[in-house]
């Protein structure tokens, strides 16, 4: 079934088809740009492929593999959700962020990955819906293509930050970003797609090995690795200490723009915690992300402004680089760490 999403190969491959239909190879192009440019709904309204070529193309592959289900939007902020079906029918969330009117211009789509998470991040709404499985390149990609033709907004920012982990998903997350990054298509610089990953020490390594272009970031949300094994599980088999050594060792050579995402929580904004974060900024080009928590149900609570000022003021003190993250899209849950498919406040059928 998911074979046949036209979305799922890259151009290359989709070149292959229509070498095998008889046609010319730069017909592939034709064809990424109707599904990236134009935004096409349907092969029929790709008008410069013969009927015989667009009935062939609709008898064989699927154009849009997501079905809308529900789009909410923020009174606040303007940020909208965007509950999705699956052909197999279960249910994915991706989020429109307009963050244009207050950072640097940028309008960003945060994606999803996978279908629920297995990461088990006791902070974050999506480990509590379990995980059903990776998502294909073309589910990737078609969330960006609804996205742009139900707002007609043109987007310029990705981050893989919606449900799921990206780096779980290796393969495909790198072939949707690579066919994002096609001038043929979306045509989004390699500088404003972001990958955010718990920390799996193996993928990062191959991401840097492989030279993949793009932005890394990193969940660390905790100083103490005695804590942050209770409350990011990854971090039993993929312990943070070794990724700090790994981006040490590989810095000479790495080109990448890594950051480290902290949730900031009542609970680990001490001027310890402020101390043992600043060893991890003495080399390196790593910024550090600093997110408010959004509490859903998780039972963690927000620090108090006073002392998320404190830990903040102590960091810049000690001149680590770093941003403040501000908050979207949290009346409807729409903003990080919220995201568990749920719709008129039922949980979908992700189990
Ligand atoms: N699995 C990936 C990407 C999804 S989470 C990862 O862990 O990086 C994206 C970001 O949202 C992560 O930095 C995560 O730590 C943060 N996040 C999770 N739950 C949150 C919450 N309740 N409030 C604020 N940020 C949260």
């Amino acid at each position: 079934m998911t074979g046949r999403i036209i979305k799922n190969y890259s151009l290359g491959e989709v070149a292959d088809f229509f070498k095998s239909y008889g046609e010319k190879e730069y017909r592939a192009r034709q064809l990424f740009n109707w599904l990236y440019e134009r935004n096409a709904s349907s092969f029929q309204e790709m008008t410069d492929f013969s009927k015989e070529l667009r009935n062939r193309l609709a008898g064989d592959f699927i154009l849009s593999p997501l079905k809308l289900v529900e789009n909410l939007k923020s009174a606040k902020d303007g940020t909208e959700k965007f509950l999705f079906s699956t052909i197999d029918n279960n249910f994915i969330e991706s989020v429109l962020i307009r963050n244009d009117t207050t950072d640097d211009g940028r309008l960003t789509v945060c994606i999803s990955s996978q279908i629920g998470c297995p990461m088990g991040c006791r902070f974050c709404s999506t480990s509590k819906i379990g995980f059903k499985r990776n998502l294909e390149t073309g589910e990737i990609l078609d969330q960006l293509c609804q996205i742009r033709s139900i707002t007609g907004l043109r987007n310029n920012n990705i981050v893989f930050m919606g449900m799921g982990e990206p780096f779980m998903n290796y393969d495909n997350v790198m072939k949707a970003a690579d066919i994002m990054n096609y001038s043929f298509g979306f045509h989004i610089s390699v500088r404003k797609i972001t990958i955010s990953t718990a920390g799996l020490t193996t993928e990062i390594e191959r991401f840097i090995d492989e030279k993949r272009p793009y932005n890394l970031a990193i969940s660390l949300n905790d100083t103490l690795p005695e804590k942050r094994i209770i409350n990011m599980p990854v971090e039993k088999k993929y312990p943070f200490e070794d990724i700090s050594e790994l981006l040490k060792r590989k810095f000479p050579v790495s080109r990448n723009r890594v950051t480290i995402e902290y949730v900031m929580r009542r609970d680990n904004v001490s001027i310890d915690d402020a101390r043992r974060l600043n060893k991890i900024f003495r080399y390196g080009r790593i910024k550090l992300n600093l997110i408010p928590l959004n509490s859903g149900e998780s039972g963690f609570e927000a620090p108090s402004p006073e002392d998320a000022e404190r830990f903040i003021k102590e960091l810049v003190l000690m001149n680590v680089p770093l941003s403040v993250r501000k908050s979207f899209g949290s009346d409807i849950e729409g903003a990080c760490g919220q995201l568990s498919g749920r719709m008129y406040g039922e949980i979908h059928a992700v189990q």
